[in-house]
């Protein structure tokens, strides 16, 4: 774990993707420690992963955990959930998240057993207090503003902001390094994007990547990707090409600037294709 503000402790996901070896330990996750209380963001991809996370929580602070926000919908960042059940704390999500989670649950927790193993994941863990706009959450003397995005990276991504140390917990709102990957709306993500962009956040902490970057500068590199996919897929459609040939063929320029590119830019082209071909 690492340090990146003053009671804020980060795991770095590896830049791969789900397998037996990583025990889907692909997404940063961690825990912010207040006065009275810990908040764990994400719970991580499997639960091994959670197991592991809660362990590095009592290695720092026996203090409750008394929170276990869940950024969005994808595996990475849900399925450790269940390694926190015991300690009873408040699950927290968008206001959309407990709709994506009972249509796509089966789906992932089949897809990522296939991969990790039987009872790798974990019973579904809903959560309970749900954010619509903005909440907030005490941990004693540490207040966390909660922020309900538009559709974006998914149509449930739930921000975190520390007002302590300005630190923004953006979670998959920010890539850095490893391909980004679309599956929500391309504009909404950029619309998003801008707004937090204007957030008083002196770091953000991404969902894949280092662990933490300077603000707003670290939002660079998605914000151009997301400009070329966007650019280049316009050009394509009005081109009148064809959808499987614009994701075999849009935002190359972006391909050496990346890990994992290829597992991810021709999906984003199709989502983008399939978002924009209307507009
Ligand atoms: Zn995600």
């Amino acid at each position: 774990m690492t340090q990146v503000a003053p009671g804020i402790y980060m795991r770095r996901g590896v830049d791969e993707d789900a397998s037996a070896s990583n025990d889907d330990a692909i997404a940063n996750i961690g825990f912010i420690v207040g006065g009275e209380a810990v908040a764990v963001t994400d719970a991580g991809g499997s639960l091994n992963d959670g197991r592991r996370l809660r362990a590095s929580i009592r290695r720092v602070t026996q203090l409750p955990i008394r929170y276990v926000l869940m950024s969005h919908v994808h595996p990475d960042h849900v399925f450790g959930a269940g390694a926190f059940s015991a300690d009873h704390p408040t699950f927290v999500g968008h206001a959309a998240l407990p709709g994506a989670l009972a249509s796509r649950w089966e789906y992932y927790r089949a897809r990522t057993e296939a991969i990790l193993g039987r009872d790798t994941v974990g019973p579904l863990v809903m959560p309970a207090m749900l954010v619509k706009d903005h909440a907030q959450i005490d941990l004693g003397g540490r207040v966390l503003e909660l922020t309900a995005h538009g559709i974006a990276h998914t149509d449930c991504d739930l921000s975190a902001f520390d007002r302590q140390s300005a630190t923004l917990i953006a979670a998959d709102l920010i890539f850095v390094r490893r391909a980004p990957s679309l599956d929500g709306s391309l504009r909404g993500w950029l619309k998003e994007l801008a707004m937090l962009k204007g957030a008083p956040a002196k770091r953000a902490v991404p969902g894949h990547g280092p662990t933490s970057v300077n603000w707003p500068e670290g939002s660079q590199d998605l914000e151009r990707y997301l400009q070329v996919l966007q650019r280049d897929t316009r050009a394509a459609i009005k081109k009148g090409v064809e959808i499987d040939a614009a994701a075999r063929t849009v935002g190359l320029s972006e391909r050496n600037r990346w890990v994992l590119f290829d597992d991810y830019n021709g999906h984003n082209v199709l989502q983008a294709f399939k978002e924009l071909e209307w507009e």
